[in-house]
């Protein structure tokens, strides 16, 4: 029997007015249901927003140290249930068990790391050049955030973005992706057994184009931070900054990491492998392309090529080594992107089918032979396949690294610190690393993309994120 699930509104467990539902699927099993959620429309929303608006001011006063505790006793709720959680994740998502601990994990550790924030929020203290005054800064809330999600993260996004907007004082209206919404709902349960104020947060299920455009345009709403598709992203900011509204978007990613000449083509393919496969490439830092310089090329294509070879496939709860596409429609678009890529002239090296079993599963595919025009190294995928794309010297790899509108994540796998070092001031993206691969974030630095893969204004996670959250006053007292 699947779950039924519930609107959280004004501290209510509550359906839609509408009294449809949408159901979530088992991606590695679809015939099987999870749960069903309301579909919610504008008006549901609406409630939410009004019931996040008359908190705001109750939550605003709640002193900080005791909106901390409330969030660090969610994530200790959070954490006894840890395994519960990680099971709905893999069910509603398809990620392997070890994916989705570590992204269970994550979210906990991000409740406690805010909770602790809280209790230490503040401004600055600065020396006047009058003599009796008393000069400082002070950060204050928004009021009402908005914060729209998408599938891929279902737990750890929604807890980057709700834990700071708590801790800093805002009342919350957050829309989690359709595919995926049932770890936000045990999120909000642990606050509210936690003593969160009705209103301060509040849950609504249902179409991106109902609930998140109400959410994007509403007047009462402060402020939207957006995770999702560029496409969407896009929309969401010329809505949300009609009316004035501060905006923080993360959208998506062509991730390269450069492979040098000096790179050792065996840890060159561990690394890469690791980037571009692990969770099934839903990621939105995943390695989708690969930057060979030609002296190390051929043994590369060899070493990826095994790796992906050796990926076994298989439910996420029997942690294999990939799961399964979350759903049909992902699974389409990258067997598209595979006959795309295979009608431009890139050489299939491996994989790129569908596996003749049950599920929305695919082989990791790659591509060998690329050019940095074609649309395989251009678009974002968001599914296991690599470009691999041959370069005759760094000034080139890093020109074809930059070739892209995107710039989240980059890497590079050299012996040489000056290239290295040329490859932080030079590449474009937000988050650049050495020899490690393009995914894995830590969560007390700022994380956040260049160019269309992100607002560039705001940063998320660390202190970055307390910042968007909070208008920052300055205040002259005699
Ligand atoms: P998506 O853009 O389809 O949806 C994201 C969210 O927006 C969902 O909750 C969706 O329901 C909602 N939405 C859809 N239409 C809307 C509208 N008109 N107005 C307001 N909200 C609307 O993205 P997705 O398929 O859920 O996720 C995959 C994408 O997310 C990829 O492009 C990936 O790169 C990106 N992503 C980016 C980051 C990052 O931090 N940069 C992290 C994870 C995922």
């Amino acid at each position: 029997m699947p779950d039924q699930r519930l609107n959280y509104v004004d501290g209510e467990w509550t359906d839609s007015h509408t009294g449809e539902t949408f159901e979530t699927t088992d991606p590695a099993t679809p015939g099987e249901v999870v749960a069903t959620y309301p579909q919610s429309d504008a008006e549901d929303t609406e409630r939410a927003i009004e019931a996040a608006r008359d908190a705001s001011e109750e939550w605003r006063e709640t002193p900080a140290p005791e909106r901390g505790r409330i969030l660090r006793q969610a994530g200790a709720t959070l954490e006894r249930r840890r395994d519960e959680l990680t099971e709905l994740l893999v069910r509603e998502e398809g990620k392997t068990r070890t994916e989705a601990g570590g992204e269970v994990q994550r979210a906990i550790d991000i409740f406690h790391y805010y909770g602790a924030k809280a209790s230490d929020l503040g401004g600055t203290v600065k020396s006047s050049s009058a003599r009796d005054v008393n000069l400082y800064t002070t950060n204050e809330p928004l009021g009402v955030v908005g914060l729209i999600t998408p599938w891929n993260y279902p737990i750890a996004i929604p807890a980057w973005k709700l834990a700071p907007a708590l801790a800093t004082g805002n009342a919350v209206v957050i829309k989690p992706a359709t595919l995926a919404p049932g770890v936000v709902h045990e999120m909000a349960r642990a606050l509210e057994e936690a003593g969160l104020p009705a209103g301060a947060l509040n849950v609504v299920t249902g179409p991106g184009s109902a609930v998140g455009d109400t959410l994007a345009g509403h007047e009462a709403v402060d402020a939207v931070s957006f995770t999702g598709s560029t496409a969407v992203g896009n929309t969401v900011y010329d809505t949300a900054t009609a009316d004035g509204k501060r905006v923080q978007l993360e959208m998506g990613g062509k991730n390269p990491t450069v492979v040098s000449r000096t790179a050792d083509p065996e840890e060159a393919a561990d690394i890469v492998a690791a980037g571009a496969f692990g969770v099934t490439g839903q990621a939105c830092t995943a390695t989708s392309r690969a930057v060979v310089h030609e002296d190390v090329y051929d043994e590369f294509v060899d070493a990826i090529v095994d790796r992906a070879a050796s990926i076994d496939h298989g439910h996420g709860l029997d942690d294999p080594g990939m799961g399964p596409h979350v759903s049909e429609s992902e699974l389409e678009s990258t067997l598209e992107y595979v006959d795309v890529a295979q009608g431009e002239g890139a050489t299939l090296e491996y994989g790129g089918s569908a596996l003749d079993r049950e599920g929305h599963f695919v082989e990791p595919a790659v591509f060998s032979d690329v050019d940095s025009e074609m649309r395989l190294a251009q678009e974002e995928v968001f599914g296991p396949v690599l470009a691999v794309i041959p370069v005759s010297d760094f000034d080139e790899a890093l020109a074809v690294a930059n070739d892209v509108d995107y710039g989240l994540a980059a890497s590079v796998v050299t012996d040489d610190h000056t290239e290295a070092n040329r490859f932080v001031r030079e590449i474009e993206a937000g988050v650049v690393k050495i020899n490690q691969k393009t995914t894995g974030l830590e969560l007390h630095v700022p994380f956040g993309g260049v160019k269309d893969s992100s607002s560039e204004t705001y940063r998320e996670q660390g202190d970055a994120a307390l910042d968007f959250y909070t208008i920052s006053k300055t205040v002259y007292d005699t």
